[in-house]
């Protein structure tokens, strides 16, 4: 295999580096593809993961959101996830952890988002140890053996698959399984970057009626507007705790939403919940990926409201699969593609940059 440009991450805290890669030279083993990236997604978790947040083995490729075409397919490898043929030069993406299938989560509790040796590309795959090539912000990937990979139509763009990354299968998880959204449902939806808007887009598919998106900048919730994410987008630089509350009780007749989801990562989010959701709604905390610590709450809101609190943790490959089936419906009612903003690779430092100021829908590296 030729050398491949690869973003690497060093140290924690310095900018990510552009990084030729000699990988084995060898071609894919059973069950492996290699694929070239068309593009790799940037995902708020690479934020933390470069300010070191998560405990992660460094030197390592990031990028664990990805589209690309199969280049080389190992041994063994003529299906994908859905059973549909599968060749060289096909268009795919990929999930982008592999559960081990025999700790006790995967095997007796059918739930491998809590995977105690979950592998995933561009987290915990670090850059010294086979098969080196490990995270999508690359011109080359390599999906080892077990890696869900779906055949994308050649008329679905891959900016659209790549619009709602991780956002999209985390979606999934928390509003169609966690906490099923039902018609009629109001759903006010904390925080309006990439899961947010996929949080809201998923509720206004179920049929929620009002779906209202909290959140900033300005610039994102005139994105969501413009592609009509949510019926109303309330802005936090602009109304204050009391007024966001006074104005979801004024959109949910006098009651707060069926279902409140927390979107933000904003520790302080959550007890804002409390209060924007009706005596005897639900709470989904789907924003929490990293640990900011603890918030104060008052928890006699919980009891004497009579909430239901509920948690999501990531996506398994079955959520991935999910969202790539309902992309064409998603794709039908929002113009995806619209949220996306390119970088080259030389460009990923301004890329996270980027998606950490919420300047942009959503930055894609585009290798
Ligand atoms: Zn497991
Ligand atoms: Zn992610």
């Amino acid at each position: 295999m030729p050398a491949t440009r690869c973003v690497v991450l060093e140290a924690f805290g310095a900018p990510v580096v552009l990084r030729e890669v000699e990988a084995d030279g060898a071609g894919p083993e059973p069950g492996e593809i290699v694929a070239a990236v068309e593009y790799g997604g940037v995902c708020g978790t690479d934020v933390h993961l470069q300010a070191g947040r998560l405990p992660i083995p460094l030197p390592l490729v990031l990028g664990h959101e990805g589209v690309g075409r199969a280049s080389a397919l190992g041994p063994g490898v003529d299906r994908d996830a859905l059973g549909a043929t599968l060749a060289a030069g096909d268009r795919i993406a990929w999930a982008s952890n592999i559960a081990c299938g025999v700790c006790p989560y995967c095997r007796d509790e059918q739930e491998p988002t809590l995977c105690e040796r979950r592998r995933i590309y561009g987290i915990n795959r670090p850059l010294g140890q086979p098969p080196h090539l490990t995270g999508s912000w690359a011109e080359r990937i390599r999906l080892e053996a077990g890696t869900t990979v779906v055949r994308l139509a050649e008329d679905q763009p891959p900016a659209a698959v790549i619009a709602l990354g991780c956002a999209g299968p985390t979606a999934v998880h928390g509003l169609l399984h966690i906490a099923p959204v039902r018609p009629g449902e109001s759903v006010v939806v904390q925080g309006a970057g990439p899961v947010g808007l996929a949080a809201a887009m998923y509720a206004q598919l179920a049929g929620a009626r009002p779906v209202i998106v909290i959140g900033a900048p300005a610039a994102r919730l005139r994105l969501a507007e413009e592609l009509a994410v949510g019926d109303e987008q309330l802005d936090i630089d602009e109304l204050d705790v009391d007024e966001r509350l006074a104005r979801v009780r004024e959109l949910t007749r006098e009651r707060g939403g069926d279902l409140v989801v927390e979107c933000t990562g904003a520790p302080a989010a959550v007890s804002e919940a409390l209060d924007l959701a009706r005596p005897g709604g639900r709470v989904l905390v789907l924003g929490q990926y990293t640990d900011h610590g603890p918030t104060p709450l008052n928890p006699h809101l919980i009891t004497r409201k009579q909430l239901t609190l509920l948690g999501s943790w990531a996506f398994s490959a079955g959520h991935f699969v999910e969202y790539l089936r309902t992309l064409p419906q998603l794709r039908a009612r929002f113009p995806l593609e619209r949220l996306v903003t390119r970088f080259p690779l030389e460009r990923a430092q301004a890329a996270i940059d980027a998606a950490r100021a919420g300047e942009v829908g959503k930055a894609v590296l585009a290798p």
